[in-house]
């Protein structure tokens, strides 16, 4: 093996290692999390549209077609 393969070899084991280890942190440290926004979301009984109202409403109006419905519970 020529000594010019053998460095481009050795830094691609050294990317590789890189990419999987980068791939790990991410698995790790990626969780979702949501942001919280302050919205009640809300789910239609009626046409299942999924909407957001203020989170102080106990009931909200579908803006699809009028249904009152009930927050979501996650
Ligand atoms: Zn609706």
């Amino acid at each position: 093996m020529p000594p010019q393969d053998l460095i481009l070899f050795f830094l691609f084991l050294l990317l590789a290692g890189g990419v999987i280890a980068a791939f790990y942190l991410r698995r790790q440290s990626g969780d979702f999390k949501p942001e919280p926004s302050g919205d009640t979301v809300f789910e239609c009984d009626a046409c299942d549209h999924f909407y957001t109202d203020d989170s102080d409403v106990e009931r909200s109006l579908c803006p699809e077609c009028g249904r009152m419905n009930s927050p979501v519970q996650f």
